[in-house]
């Protein structure tokens, strides 16, 4: 049995630990204190329907609890994390007691993106030029993260909603990029490149085709991009955003399917407030190919919305009992969920 430990404290740096049941990882933050929770502010309709709030860490001018202040932003501003759940430093070090404690210490750099200064807008509320520069900036900041030496993975990420544990209603994301490449990404890869090996084409592109000529699942689409929701989809209203040329990563883009994907996040969103006539909770995040100096030929490049709500704006769908036990289980089919989205506008917001 292996015994081997390269010393660190797990009350206070930032570690990775292994589930050898799941044979999946776990990310521990112990040095993350109480971080401010601005959340419930969005059950207050006032507040989050004010362009600017005196009391919101993201707003232009604003001083946040660290003592900076936010300059007076036009479009979008970028700042580290005030409450990191990662840290660029620190100690190195891993354990292995018996094969089942099994940890190593994880480095990263988090970030937080304002999309807009305004704060009440959502991205389905900002016009496709503004999305544009939301856009220009994830793909400034994957190079920028993803060329050092100490990144391997940049995850971009927003959670809409005091339903999706946001803690702030102010349009932002997050980016948080480690030394490791994280459980889902890992798996993405190893899927895309075996079937790559398999079938000599990219999974991705060949899905793409395929909805393409189906139709049933297609929510929205333009020139460049497809939202589907997809056939093995686990969440209600679960989509995929594909671009329909194979780009590993959002920085391969080009200034068309950049319009193109703004055009798509626009009108997405937009289809998913009017589903249920609310401002539509969820997490959006992008996958991309790992920053590691590989190729990843076999990467293409999506964005996955993961949306908890089921029956309307209050309802949502719990991931529970069997769920939490066995696997994920839906009612409604993803071509039913397709269906219903086509039928709302995404336009304008019908509300
Ligand atoms: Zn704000
Ligand atoms: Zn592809
Ligand atoms: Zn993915």
């Amino acid at each position: 049995m292996a015994n081997a430990a390269i010393e660190f404290d797990a009350d206070k740096q930032p570690h990775r630990r292994f589930n050898p049941l799941l044979r999946e990882w776990i990310l521990v933050s112990p040095h993350r204190t109480q971080r401010p929770w601005q959340g419930q502010v969005e059950s207050i309709t006032a507040k989050s329907e004010v362009e600017y709030d005196p009391t919101c860490y993201m707003c232009p001018g604003n001083t946040r609890s660290t003592g900076n202040v936010n300059p007076h932003y036009a479009n979008v501003f970028v700042f580290d994390n005030d409450f990191p759940a990662l840290l660029p430093g620190g100690q190195r070090g891993r354990v292995n007691k018996d094969d089942l404690l099994v940890a190593e210490t994880e480095t990263g750099i988090c970030r937080v993106l304002c999309f807009s200064p305004r704060h009440h807008l959502t991205l389905s509320m900002m016009e496709i030029a503004e999305i544009r520069a939301v856009v220009d900036c994830w793909a400034a900041q994957y190079i920028e993260l993803g060329s050092r030496r100490d990144i391997n993975y940049v995850q971009i990420f927003e959670n809409r909603g005091a339903m999706m544990g946001a803690s702030n209603p102010h349009p932002h994301c997050q980016i948080w990029s480690t030394a490791s490449v994280p459980n889902t990404v890992k798996t993405e890869t190893e899927s895309q490149a075996e079937y790559r090996s398999a079938n000599g084409g990219c999974l991705l592109c060949d899905y793409v085709a395929l909805e393409n000529r189906e139709r049933v699942r297609v929510v929205v689409e333009n020139d460049d991009f497809l939202t589907v929701v997809p056939y093995w989809a686990t969440w209600p209203f679960e989509t995929l955003v594909l671009p329909r040329r194979h780009a590993r990563d959002i920085a391969e883009l080009s200034a068309r399917e950049r319009d193109a994907l703004s055009d798509m996040l626009k009108r997405t969103t937009t289809r998913y407030d009017n589903l249920f006539r609310t401002s539509f909770p969820y997490s959006l995040g992008f996958h991309q190919r790992p920053t590691d100096g590989k190729e990843y030929p076999e990467w293409h490049f999506h964005a996955h919305f993961f949306p908890p709500l089921l029956r309307s704006a209050t309802v949502r769908k719990f991931m529970v009992g069997y769920e939490l036990l066995a696997m994920p289980q839906r009612d409604i089919t993803a071509e039913t969920s397709a269906e219903r989205l086509r039928a709302v506008p995404d336009s304008h917001r019908a509300f």
